[in-house]
C-alpha cells in the first residue's frame, strides 16, 4: 500500500501520541507556483510564489490538520467527531471521518456557507446541522458537547490539527531550500498562522533556516485581531475567515510580533479584485484564500517595497470551486448561439 500523505513524509517531526492510527488521503505536497508577472505588477525585483492549498483532497488546507486530528481520535477510540465550521473544516472532517469509519457531525452557521463546502460535507456523509447564529456560537456548542459526550472535537482548538498544518511550512522550505523572507496568509480562527509559525520555528531549530516575517490578513468586516476586540457580527464575502472571536488569536498576534510581521485588514473589494487577478495566473481560489495576497498588494500600495531578491510566499488556502456562486452570481448567463459556425464567428469577433 503506497501512502504519501503528510504523516508519511513528516511524521517524525509531528508531536502525535503513540496511539495514533494513520488515516490519510495523500494530502499535502501542494504546488508552489511562481507568479513573476504578478510580482512585476507589484513593483518587481522579488520572487513571488503561490502555495496553492486548494489542491488538497477536499480542496483546502484543512486536510493537513484533519489527517492528524482524525488519526489521533481514531487511535483514542473515538467513534464520532464533531466540529463547527464555516465550511472547509466540515468537508475535510467529513471526508477523513468517512475514511476512518467514524460518524461526523458538523455545525454550520445558517446561510453563510458556500455551496461547494456544504455539498462536500453532505457527499462525504456527515450529519450537517445548521445553527441560527454565527460560527462563534456554533463553536461554543460543539465544545460543550465534546466535553459531555465521547465525541472528539476536531476544530483547531484540537492541538493535533496544528501539528498537521505545520507541514505547509515544511513543504515551502523543502521546495525553496530554505525559508522565504515573507509569508502572507489569511487569518480567520488563526489556527493556520499559528501552525505555520510553529513549523518555521521547528525548521529553524533543526535546519538553521532563517525565519520569515509573517503577514496575516483579515477581512475588514471581520478583523478582531486588527481592532483589538471581538467582533459580534462579522461580515465579509470571504466566508472562510468570517470569524469574530478567533480561538488562536493570542498566538496569531504573537506569531506576527515574534516574526517582525503584522496582522492587517483588507476590504472585500480588495479581496475580490485579488481573486480575479490570481485567476489571470490560472489560479482560481475562493475569496478568503486571496486575502493574504490582497494584504501584500495593500502594503505595497501603502508604500512598502519588498527588498530586492527576497522570496515571498502567499498561501492560497482553498479552491475556487468551493464557492462558485461568488463568480457567477452577478453575471448574465453565457450567450447562447444556434449551432451555426457563421453566428458563432460573429459573436467571437464582436468580443475580440
Ligand atoms: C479555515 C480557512 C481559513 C482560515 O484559517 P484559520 O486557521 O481559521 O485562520 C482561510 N481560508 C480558507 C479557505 C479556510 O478554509
Amino acid at each position: 500500500m503506497i501512502e504519501n500523505g503528510i504523516m508519511a513524509r513528516y511524521g517524525a517531526l509531528l508531536d502525535l501520541p503513540a496511539h495514533t492510527i494513520p488515516i490519510t488521503l495523500n494530502e499535502g505536497n501542494t504546488p508552489l507556483i511562481p507568479a513573476p508577472r504578478l510580482a512585476d505588477e507589484l513593483g518587481g525585483g522579488f520572487e513571488l510564489y503561490i502555495k496553492f492549498e486548494g489542491m488538497n483532497p477536499t480542496g483546502s488546507f484543512k486536510d493537513r490538520g484533519m489527517t492528524t486530528a482524525i488519526s489521533e481520535a481514531l487511535g483514542a477510540g473515538a467513534k464520532a467527531v464533531i466540529c463547527a465550521s464555516t465550511g472547509n473544516t466540515a468537508a475535510s472532517a467529513a471526508a477523513y471521518a468517512a475514511r476512518a469509519g467514524q460518524k461526523a457531525i458538523v455545525l454550520i452557521p445558517r446561510g453563510k456557507v458556500a455551496a461547494g463546502k456544504l455539498a462536500g460535507a453532505v457527499a462525504y456523509g456527515a450529519q450537517v446541522v445548521q445553527i441560527d447564529g454565527s460560527f462563534d456560537d456554533a463553536l461554543n456548542m460543539v465544545v460543550a458537547i465534546s466535553q459531555r459526550q465521547p465525541i472528539a472535537l476536531v476544530n483547531s482548538l484540537n492541538p493535533y490539527r496544528l501539528e498537521g498544518q505545520k507541514t505547509g511550512a515544511f513543504e515551502i522550505c523543502d521546495v525553496l531550500g530554505s525559508a522565504p523572507e515573507l509569508l502572507c496568509l489569511p487569518v480567520g480562527n488563526a489556527g493556520n498562522i499559528t501552525a505555520y509559525w510553529m513549523g518555521f520555528k521547528q525548521y529553524e531549530a533543526i535546519k538553521s533556516y532563517c525565519l520569515p516575517r509573517i503577514l496575516g490578513v483579515q477581512a475588514a468586516g471581520s478583523a478582531p485581531l486588527v481592532l483589538g476586540h471581538p467582533v459580534d457580527r462579522p461580515v465579509t464575502v470571504a466566508t472562510a475567515i468570517r470569524i469574530g472571536r478567533p480561538v488562536r488569536g493570542e498566538q496569531a498576534l504573537q506569531a506576527a510580533e515574534e516574526s517582525s510581521g503584522k496582522i492587517i485588514a483588507v476590504s472585500d473589494d480588495e479581496i475580490l479584485a485579488m481573486q480575479k487577478r490570481l485567476a489571470k495566473e490560472g489560479i482560481w481560489v475562493e475569496p478568503a484564500s486571496a486575502a493574504g495576497m490582497a494584504g501584500l498588494a495593500a502594503e505595497i500600495r501603502a508604500g512598502y517595497r519588498v527588498p530586492a531578491g527576497q522570496r515571498v510566499v502567499a498561501v492560497c488556502t482553498g479552491h475556487g470551486l468551493k464557492d462558485p456562486d461568488i463568480v457567477v452570481k452577478d453575471l448574465p448567463p453565457a450567450k447562447a448561439v444556434p449551432p451555426m459556425a457563421e453566428l458563432l464567428e460573429e459573436v467571437i469577433m464582436a468580443g475580440l
